[in-house]
């Protein structure tokens, strides 16, 4: 493409950006972003998405034959129902059903654009965003919501080796790992599955939890398995035991017994996620360990949000709450800003 066209491409792209003031931007596009713009549209609002990914990241980027763990009807959004031949949808059903959502409700959805930053104040915002190229753009908004989720970001181990590329936070699907030697590290959701699907899939599993047992927020149809998997010895586990470094063919364990070297190819290090704490400050959210904020209310599945209802009055400031919550900025200069947090702690 000649530089003349290039430039022509990028000039539209800044007026794409620039030339429009919204009256809501809403940063991130997954369930409950997607039902806040439901509302804000509802109410004549002009709202724009913006996701850093495909829209619904964090689900595109859950276990590929993953089953939820709630009822289809936990799932919908904007009053449209959500058809499931099966008692728990799928991933991929899911990923249909928001899609047709946000087709239906001809939703503006910026996808593959990063929120890096928000300046100014109530009814002049200016979202910096950053597309997959590095360019930098802005949208002029009078108010943000934040749907960011918290799928986004691992709790790291901090240990040697971690950073090696047989080192994965994400499970996606069995087949690669076939035939060999598997560290699971985790003892919730995730790492229970994970260890289910890959020796059902032929992969040598080894389960690492620094707990005594698997947790017992484990679902229940999922704690007998893995369960009944490390009783028959067919899944090894170490439980109470930590892993201190990863090597390129060997795993180091501390365990009660004292320190153990496995045989390793793979590790999948599911310790859980956490919200993007940075771009919540740069908010003006004031994070402190109080797990309960008074105003806010559980959720529970990503459903029926009440974004909207939520009068933001100046001078006064509210903890975060990392949980199925709203979290609310009340502080002067901030006042426009409206967080929409949904956290099923699952692992
Ligand atoms: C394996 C797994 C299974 C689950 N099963 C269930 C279940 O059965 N039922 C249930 O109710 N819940 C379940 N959950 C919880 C589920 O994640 C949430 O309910 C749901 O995804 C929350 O929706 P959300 O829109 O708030 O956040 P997310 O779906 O995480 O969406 C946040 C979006 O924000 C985007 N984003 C983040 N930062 C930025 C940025 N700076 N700029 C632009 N975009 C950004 C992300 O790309 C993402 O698309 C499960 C979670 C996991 C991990």
């Amino acid at each position: 493409m000649c530089a003349k066209k290039i430039e022509m491409e990028e000039q539209a792209a800044a007026r794409r950006h620039s030339a429009v003031r919204f009256d809501v931007l809403v940063i991130g596009a997954g369930p409950t972003g997607l039902a806040c713009a439901i509302e804000t549209e509802r109410r004549g609002m002009r709202t724009v998405l913006v996701d850093k990914g495909c829209l619904c990241n964090s689900l595109f980027h859950y276990p590929s034959n993953m089953t939820f763990f709630t009822t289809p009807e936990l799932l919908e959004i904007g009053n449209i129902p959500f058809p499931s031949p099966n008692q728990k949808p799928t991933r991929d059903e899911a990923l249909e059903y928001y899609r047709k959502v946000a087709e239906h409700y001809r939703l503006d959805v910026r996808q593959y654009e990063t929120v890096l930053r928000v300046e100014g104040s109530d009814d002049e915002f200016r979202v910096r965003v950053q597309d997959r190229f590095g360019r930098e753009q802005s949208y002029a908004t009078r108010k943000v919501v934040v749907a960011t989720g918290y799928y986004d970001l691992p709790n790291y181990l901090k240990i040697p080796g971690e950073a090696l590329p047989k080192v994965m936070h994400y499970y996606d699907a069995p087949h690669p790992y076939f035939d060999t030697d598997v560290v699971v590290i985790g003892g919730k959701n995730s790492a229970a599955i994970a260890a289910l699907d890959l020796w059902r899939h032929g992969a040598r599993v080894t389960l690492v939890h620094r707990g005594p047992k698997i947790h017992h927020h484990v679902k229940y149809w999922i704690l007998p398995d893995i369960e009944n998997r490390i009783k028959a010895g067919e899944v090894e586990a170490y439980f109470d035991s930590r892993v201190t470094a990863i090597r390129e063919d060997s795993v180091e364990l501390e365990t009660p017994k004292g320190p153990k070297t496995l045989r390793n190819d793979f590790v999948f290090a599911l310790t859980g996620y956490h919200p993007d704490f940075d771009l919540l400050t740069s908010l003006g959210v004031q994070m402190d360990n109080k797990d309960r904020c008074p105003e806010c209310h559980g959720t529970g599945g990503v459903t029926k949000t009440r974004t909207l209802t939520i009068r933001i009055p100046t001078g006064v400031r509210s903890p975060a709450r990392i949980g199925s919550s709203y979290i609310i900025v009340k502080r002067a200069g901030r006042v426009g800003i409206t967080m929409s947090y949904e956290q099923v702690n699952l692992f």
